[in-house]
């Protein structure tokens, strides 16, 4: 416990205040490989916990995806498809991407996919788990947050899952703020776009998505919740978004993925 706290006074001193991507000031507590080994431990815990999908076609329509837009972040990413109703998504730190089967019916192409896969990285690229673990590392001082990675169904390891943005699987709803929301919808636009994808169709994905679940909203608004102003700031960032995609375009960005 005492290295521990330690090694956290240490890490404030180093790295405690950081600037996101859009140039917001963030609390930053947690050192970057713990994060990142939270996200892998956590990724390990799913692919136990929830059937994976290996239809080739699937698969191979996720990963072309999700390659064309992680090339644009750098390192190296493990892709999954799990089987599941769910209208679900998420990326972890670590490099982990999960797309559940039942978010494809919902993002109908391939650009409204991109939309969500470059909103879930956007989150990553924005260290936005780490800030909302620091956030609550005042309450939860001396928890063992590695351990707790590790037992997904404890207590402490629920509310973990929850700030890494995958508690839904264990029944913990802990949506993300209204900050970290529409950065990640600027990010991740500008993401898709860079990829060479069309993000006009952003629009349509989150309107969609407001239109499935039949009257109860789809898992993914319950951790990503939506609000009025979302698709006019997507609007609004759509000229810029549109001058990536041409510059994209230049450099021989044309995903066809099927
Ligand atoms: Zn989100």
């Amino acid at each position: 416990m005492r290295s521990y706290l330690s090694i956290l006074i240490f890490s404030i001193l180093v790295t405690g205040c950081t600037t996101s991507p859009t140039g917001r000031s963030q609390l930053m507590l947690m050192p970057a490989g713990e994060i990142d080994q939270m996200g892998v431990q956590a990724f390990t815990n799913l692919k136990k916990e929830t059937p994976v999908d290996k239809q080739a076609v699937t698969n191979h329509y996720v990963q072309c995806i999700a390659n064309a837009i992680t090339r644009e972040v750098g390192g190296t990413w493990e892709v999954v498809v799990f089987r599941d109703d769910a209208v679900n998504a998420f990326a972890l730190s670590g490099g982990k991407i999960g797309v559940y089967t039942g978010l494809l019916k919902v993002a109908k192409n391939q650009d409204q996919l991109a939309t969500v896969i470059g909103h879930e990285v956007a989150h990553v690229q924005a260290h936005h788990a780490n800030e909302r673990v620091s956030q609550s590392f005042a309450v939860e001082q001396g928890l063992n947050l590695i351990s707790a990675a590790a037992s997904p169904q404890s207590g402490a390891g629920q509310s973990l899952m929850g700030m890494l943005g995958v508690g839904a699987q264990y029944g913990i709803l802990m949506p993300f703020s209204r900050i970290q929301e529409s950065e990640a919808d600027m990010l991740g636009l500008d993401l898709m776009a860079r990829a060479g994808f069309d993000p006009r169709e952003s629009i349509q994905l989150w309107k969609n998505m407001a239109h499935s679940g039949g009257g109860q909203p789809p898992e993914f608004l319950s951790t990503h919740p939506s609000n009025s102003t979302r698709i006019n700031d997507l609007i609004a960032r759509l000229p810029h978004a549109l001058q990536l995609r041409q510059l994209a375009q230049q450099r021989g960005r044309h995903p066809n993925c099927k």
